[in-house]
């Protein structure tokens, strides 16, 4: 059988149980570690009464916003921001980042989120390069065609490149603050800049002809390489959470249900190669950890680089 490649960016695994949400995550050492944008199109999709809502609820806020920044009043604004992401994230659950597995982690997540865009809504630099990109957007001409409305490539790209390129802009600046270290664990850069990514693909290709929107998922690593199916011995545990069945293959230390999305830990200690002494399995399962007793490096996950 051939299945979606995807191979765990710490421990290289491939990705064994079917999956049902956005994000993928790795089923031995439980990394997130990327983002399948067809899953995450068909959640946009799947229900057009709640994206009806969302849109409806979006357009308010958005003049609150643009209101509340023209008066300068900043901390009135970080509040509304923290509304509207609560907003976004209560009415597509699906695109929560799975590491985001508590209360206390989703009050922390939400307040970033709302701090990222409150700092970048009243920075000179980076509102003008928003400025900027408005500007692209404006300037892209449509055309119709057999019933459909498409963009015009040009101008289309030159918006693309700017906008990739302000990402990567943004996000080495972002994950530089030591304000936001806890979001290399919550949303490692990576996988927050596919994700970022997505969204704007998602929102293009309706008004992208074939080429078109061929050459922005090829320039966007969205295009999906097929790969034969691994098949590995292992068990059915009952999820510590939801308890439904779930596949833990064997050597794994962290799985994710596919039916609560939250991330189950397998194996708690290991012992070390060396001495035999009794361990704790490191938050990250996928990097080599020094044995407590005799210092002896070990790797718990093994065999897929
Ligand atoms: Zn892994
Ligand atoms: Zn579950
Ligand atoms: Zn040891």
């Amino acid at each position: 059988m051939k299945i979606k490649k995807f191979n765990c960016i710490s421990c290289g695994a491939p990705k064994i149980n079917p999956y049902s949400s956005p994000y993928i995550v790795c089923d031995f050492c439980g990394t997130f570690t990327d983002i399948d944008f067809e899953q995450s199109l068909n959640a946009w999709n799947k229900d057009p009464k709640r994206t009806e809502r969302y849109t409806k609820e979006k357009v308010k806020f958005e003049s609150k916003l643009a209101e509340l920044l023209g008066k300068a009043n900043k901390e009135a604004y970080e509040k509304i921001q923290f509304d509207y992401w609560d907003l976004y994230y209560k009415i597509y659950p699906e695109y929560l980042p799975p590491t985001i597995n508590t209360d206390e982690k989703y009050k922390m997540y939400v307040d970033i989120c709302a701090n990222v865009s409150t700092i970048y809504a009243f920075d000179e630099n980076w509102s003008k390069k928003a400025g900027e990109q408005a500007l692209l957007q404006q300037g892209i001409s449509y055309n119709a065609e057999d019933g459909k409305t498409y963009a015009d490539s040009v101008p289309f790209f030159k918006l693309t490149d700017f906008y990739l390129g302000y990402l990567k802009e943004s996000f080495s600046d972002f994950y530089a603050n030591p304000n936001y270290k806890i979001m290399y664990d919550l949303l490692p850069p990576d996988v927050n800049l596919k994700m970022k990514t997505s969204v704007y693909v998602q929102a293009w290709i309706p008004y992208l002809r074939e080429n078109d929107a061929q050459k922005l998922l090829k320039q966007t690593n969205f295009t999906t390489e097929f790969t034969d199916a691994v098949t590995v011995n292992g068990k059915q545990q009952s999820c510590l959470f939801c308890q439904h069945d779930v596949f833990v293959p064997d050597g794994s230390f962290k799985v994710m249900c596919e039916h609560c999305l939250k991330v189950n830990t397998v194996q708690k200690v290991f012992h070390c190669i060396s001495c035999g002494t009794e361990n704790p399995v490191p938050e990250n399962p996928a990097k080599p950890i020094n044995c407590v007793s005799c210092g002896t490096e070990n790797r718990l996950v093994k065999g897929w680089f």
